[in-house]
């Protein structure tokens, strides 16, 4: 017979983290350094009063349980706000990269048939441009004060400090179902239109709950947490709620990323640590080194989104800071992998713990993990065999939004990577399926082409790409920002590979250019290198051997 089990049951819903927070850490502070330039600070507390008096304004405005509400903002304290008063109601909220193209964003906005559209001040002109493609939008509301309103606007416009002013600082927030949705985000769309990811509170409380462990993000109430990847991609990592979770200070840095203005925030407020793509990273290190400053307190940098190049984190460590490395995509929410030591890690030597470090690391409880070869077959965990990367567990995506077949392929998610995973579990992206190169057969792994590129002095930045080739279907073609002054020659940068690559995979020529392009979320455009180099070596006078 089945024997229940007789412990209380609490849904996990995202309102308990702000609540648990606002009662337990209520002092601890959230500091924002807003659109309009100045810094922003106040409590848990504060923002569990003003999310509820969001909560209240919302429902006496009509808006129920599972609506979408739009939003296109930094990272803040009204964006915090908004994340915590529209899930807590059960409406969802709807998270727009304003980074996409506005055909993109409108699209998204009627898929999603958000009622409601939030947005920062500095993106009024994004809006004029795209309200009259949403007519079902009732309300469109920029987060400011009522002074701040433009005089004259294409659409009729609220405030949001009007729209909350006066109404109760008290809410008892509904008890559902778990499983109901919370946030919406939709993916960058390279290929196609953008498709919608719909994360409940149960997976989004899930995976909060595993990234603070030790293994993954490791947080605690002793750190300040700075997410610095932006809240409207897939929830700045889940930052925005494992930091409440823990009651950690939480520092939003708005809309200003380059380095002097990161270097300079980070050592006002004691971060500790952050989150961002490598190219931010690149920007903060680049200004640590000219400048020589230093910030003791700055300690880890979780670097994810795209490979970290191990030259990226040779530099942050000569700065003081420890980078983490961590994989993890739209569909799970994000959070996948992180670098962590095993147990045989300490004592192994510097350039093997180098070569650990370089990989995306192990899957976090709760996520599991397999790579397959082409006929769908198990490959070994032996660090060499490359295979399709497939996930599964509590925070992965089972069919997007509005789209009635699952991606699944036997209850596994297929990520679109390619992947080694070693005997200790560490997994290795070699590449994304559309970037690796075939050559006569054989697949080379475009990450691995970079990152050495990337560890030459004078490089800046650096792309491989898979370049059509009249002998080898395909040859990698690297593309090169170098350092300013830099006169570095294509031959010699190649025979910088000597060694470090098997011959055969040495890129058959380079192309230096003064900078290179990167997608909505700050990750290097492969698909505008392709269609604007991929036939180099067979247009023209590139080496062609
Ligand atoms: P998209 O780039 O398609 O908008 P995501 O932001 O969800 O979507 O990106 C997910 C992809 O980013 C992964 O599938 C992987 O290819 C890449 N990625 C994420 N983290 C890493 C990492 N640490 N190393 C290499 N690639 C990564």
């Amino acid at each position: 017979m089945n024997l229940v089990g007789q412990m209380m049951y609490m849904p996990l819903l995202l309102s308990s983290l702000l609540q648990q927070a606002a009662r337990h850490t209520g002092s601890v502070e959230i500091v924002s350094r807003r659109v309009e330039g100045d810094i922003h600070r106040y409590t848990y507390r504060d923002c569990h009063a003003r999310s509820m008096q969001l909560a209240n304004a919302l429902t006496s405005r009509g808006i129920v349980a599972g609506d979408r509400v739009g939003t296109l903002a930094w990272n803040g304290y009204r964006h915090m706000e908004l994340y915590y008063g529209v899930a807590g109601i059960g409406a969802v909220c709807h998270t727009i990269n304003p980074r996409l193209f506005p055909e993109q964003i409108a699209y998204i906005i009627n898929h999603a048939r958000d009622r409601l559209v939030c947005f920062d001040m500095s993106f009024a002109p994004l809006i004029e441009q795209i309200a009259h493609l949403c007519p079902q939008v009732e309300t469109w509301m920029m987060l400011c004060g009522e002074a701040a309103l433009p005089p004259s606007f294409a659409v009729p416009l609220e405030s949001y400090e009007s729209f909350i002013d006066g109404q109760p600082q008290h809410f008892v927030w509904p008890q559902f179902d778990e499983l109901q949705a919370a946030v919406l985000c939709y993916t960058s769309g390279t290929t196609g239109n953008p498709k919608g990811v719909l994360y409940s509170h149960r997976s989004l409380t899930l995976m909060a709950y595993a990234s603070v462990s030790p293994d993954a993000l490791c947080l605690s109430a002793c750190d300040v947490v700075s997410p610095v990847v932006p809240m409207f991609h897939v929830n700045a990592w889940g930052l925005p709620f494992s930091a409440p979770m823990v009651g950690a200070k939480l520092v939003l840095p708005g809309p200003k990323l380059d380095g002097e203005s990161l270097c300079t925030l980070f050592e006002q407020e004691g971060v500790t640590v952050s989150a961002g793509v490598p190219t931010i990273w690149l920007g903060l290190v680049d200004y640590m080194r000219r400048t020589g400053k230093r910030n003791p307190l700055f300690k880890r940098a979780i670097v994810g989104g795209a490979a970290c190049p191990p030259q990226l984190a040779t530099s942050m460590r000569e700065c003081g800071i420890d980078t983490i490395h961590a994989w993890g995509m739209t569909e799970l929410s994000p959070l996948g992998t992180v670098c962590s030591p095993s147990p045989g890690y300490a004592s192994k030597c510097a350039d093997e713990q180098a070569r650990i470090d370089a990989k995306q690391g192990r899957a976090i409880a709760g996520i599991d993990l397999k790579i397959v070869g082409s006929g769908g077959e198990e490959l070994p965990w032996d660090g060499k065999s490359a295979g399709d990367l497939m996930a599964r567990g509590h925070w992965v995506l089972d069919r997007y939004y509005g789209v009635d077949q699952s991606p699944l392929e036997d209850g596994w998610f297929p990520t679109g990577d390619v992947a080694t995973i070693d005997a200790d579990g560490y997994m290795q992206i070699t590449d994304r399926s559309k970037d690796v190169i075939k050559s006569g057969g054989e697949w080379i792994s475009s990450i691995e082409l970079e990152n050495v590129a990337m560890s030459h002095p004078e490089i800046a930045m650096a792309a491989c790409i898979a370049c059509e080739h009249p002998k080898w279907d395909e040859r990698p073609l690297l593309i090169a920002v170098r350092r300013p002054d830099s006169a570095l020659t294509a031959a010699e940068l190649l025979a910088f590979y000597d060694g470090k690559v098997a011959k055969w995979w040495i890129p058959n020529d380079v192309i230096f250019v003064s900078e290179l392009p990167l997608t909505a979320t700050g990750k290097l455009q492969k698909l505008t290198l392709r269609q604007r180099f991929g036939k180099h070596y067979v247009e023209g006078s590139a080496p062609s051997a």
